[in-house]
């Protein structure tokens, strides 16, 4: 535990160590919910263990709108705790991750018939800054019509009345994830990918004690036992609830959210938008890097739960309230450059309609003693774990160290302040121009890796494109338990969605340098090659 890096390459000891020791707390799920449990109690001094049955963030936690907020669109919903809760911790979510939890100016346009008045925006916009604490030079801006279009050129100017300009958070989603799994690890937190619970094990009076495992690596099976066991498994919490024949009362509702990818010069964004789609919901507009995303939908989701994707009707109505609000765009099925889908874990409320269901966390406890939590926002990751923390250690009946999260630095993000951030990027960029590594690859390293950059760029043996890959995948294989070419091409990097057409071009060379690193067969290596083309093949086409 946290002596060798977070590695897939010591797998079998993480199993062994696992199956040989009773633990004080198990979580089920390697989203933002379970890795941030898995953070908090680990920092306690509880000894923890962690399974996920795919890749850490598989499920919801990689396919968000990638936005720490904190939830304009609840305070119209009136749930202020809500908003002042989530809003307040966007600040300690970027003071703790500041390389991928960046500031971001978003803008409201507000236009005729639309669903936002000037009056009620500016003082909606204000109420949110206050709930959440903002700063008073970050305070939100009102802009009269001119502005507005000078903001962002590409708006329609029909029926434009004015916006808003206010602050949010832009994050990448599983890396946070991952680095919450990797600052978990490295604080004495055993944490397994590719392994599933299967069945939950039980003493003579009900208690649940432990759970059957499989690997998926290696086909094999088993049992990890602890004293608290929590389900944080996202959309599939009822299933397990279901296994311990808890499933009674609240239920969760699954609704699907998808996102569309252009690249940046089909959609050439110069400001981030949230705007209304007319039928009384909203949706964002994100440049990023060489992209643009959009998105997104909510609606009732009731089929496969491991394979949301984004349908035809999905895309058509993300790019009907796009042409609308950006009309010069004349976006077509064909300008996607890919897509994800993403299912949110709420809880059911007879007669509301998806987009009225609270997203605030529910946790449920039942008789045979497990925990489950589902609900919530990425943003509020943090409160969730410290909430269920405390909970069990009630049922430990035992204190242990104070929670300590709040300014806990993630791996990659320690950092005093802002200062020391840009001045680290500066000093890494001269360190790579000796080695001849252009600034926009560090740059992009260092918003990805943040300090742990700098092992990185150890590892780079040749500054070709690919030699520069394989330093990173070498990286992430021996620091971030990725065990297949998805794990790294998906949720390390997010290669996949944001810079599609040049990995799929050096897919053969990663794959090569992975099975070397794993020893791997030819045909376990000829495997994940499959499932990477089948990935990129899903993402870029329409379910
Ligand atoms: C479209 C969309 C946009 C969103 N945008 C935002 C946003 O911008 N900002 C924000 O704050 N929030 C946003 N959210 C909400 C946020 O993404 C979710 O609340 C959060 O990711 C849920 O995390 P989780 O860990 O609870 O679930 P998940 O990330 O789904 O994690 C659950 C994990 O459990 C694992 N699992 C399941 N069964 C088992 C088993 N038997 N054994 C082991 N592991 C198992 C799964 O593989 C999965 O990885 C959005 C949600 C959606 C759907």
């Amino acid at each position: 535990m946290g002596t060798t890096g977070f590695s897939n390459l010591y797998r079998q000891q993480y199993i062994n160590q696992m199956a040989s020791q009773q633990f004080d707390l198990l979580v089920i799920g390697g989203g933002i919910t379970g890795c941030g449990i898995a953070l908090d109690a680990a920092l306690r001094g509880i000894k923890v263990a962690l399974i996920e049955k795919s890749d850490f963030a598989s499920g919801t936690s990689s396919r968000s709108t990638k936005l720490i907020h904190g939830g304009l669109r609840y305070l119209k919903q009136l749930e202020f705790k809500l908003v002042r809760d989530v809003g307040s911790e966007r600040a300690v979510v970027h003071r703790n991750a500041r390389h991928v939890v960046i500031p971001e100016k978003m803008l409201l346009p507000i236009v005729e018939g639309g669903s936002l008045g000037k009056l009620p925006t500016s003082v909606g916009l204000l109420v949110y800054d206050l709930l959440a604490g903002v700063k008073a030079e970050e305070r939100r801006r009102m802009l009269d019509r001119h502005e507005t279009h000078k903001a962002e050129p590409l708006l329609n100017t029909q029926g434009l009345l004015g916006g808003g300009l206010y602050f949010e958070y832009r994050t990448d989603d599983s890396r946070l994830v991952i680095e919450l799994a990797k600052s978990a690890y490295a604080n004495g937190a055993l944490l397994l990918n590719y392994a599933q619970s299967t069945k939950f094990i039980y003493d003579s009076a009900g208690k649940i004690t432990g759970a059957t495992v499989i690997d998926h690596n290696s086909g094999n099976s088993f049992d990890i036992r602890a004293k608290v066991i929590v389900n944080a498994c996202g959309p599939w919490v009822d299933l397990l609830r279901k296994e311990d024949n808890s499933l009674k009362g609240k239920r969760l509702q699954l609704t699907k959210g998808v996102h569309l990818v252009f690249p940046y010069e089909k959609l050439p964004l110069k400001q981030a938008a949230y705007f209304d789609v007319g039928d009384g919901r909203m949706i964002f507009a994100i440049p990023r890097d060489n992209i643009t995303y959009v998105g997104t939908t909510d609606t009732v989701y009731n089929e496969s739960i491991d394979n949301p994707n984004c349908t035809k009707a999905d895309a058509d109505y993300l790019l009907k309230a796009i042409n609308h609000m950006f009309p010069s765009a004349v976006l077509q099925v064909k300008d996607i450059q890919s897509t994800w889908a993403g299912l949110r874990p709420l809880i059911h409320e007879d007669g509301k309609s998806t987009s009225e269901l609270s997203r605030k966390d529910e946790i449920m406890v039942s008789s045979s003693g497990l925990i489950s939590i589902a609900g919530g926002k990425l943003t509020g990751y943090r409160l969730m774990a410290e909430k269920i923390v405390d909970l069990t250690e009630k049922k430990l009946g035992k204190k242990y160290g104070s929670a300590s999260t709040k300014n806990f630095r993630l791996s990659g993000g320690e950092f005093e302040n802002e200062t020391e951030f840009q001045s680290t990027l500066r000093a890494f960029i001269e360190e790579g121009k000796k080695q001849g590594i252009a600034t926009e690859n560090i740059s992009r390293w260092f918003y990805r890796y943040g300090k742990n950059t700098s092992q990185i760029i150890k590892l780079v043996q040749a500054i070709e494109p690919e030699g520069l890959a394989a330093a990173e995948l070498i990286y992430t294989i021996e620091n971030e338990a990725v065990l297949t070419l998805n794990d790294f091409v998906i949720r390390r990097t997010g290669k996949l969605f944001f810079d599609n057409p040049g990995t799929e071009k050096q897919l053969n060379f990663l794959i090569a340098t992975l099975a070397k690193v794993f020893n791997a067969s030819p045909a376990i290596a000829a495997a994940m090659l499959i499932a990477a083309q089948r990935e990129f093949a899903t993402v870029t086409s329409l379910g």
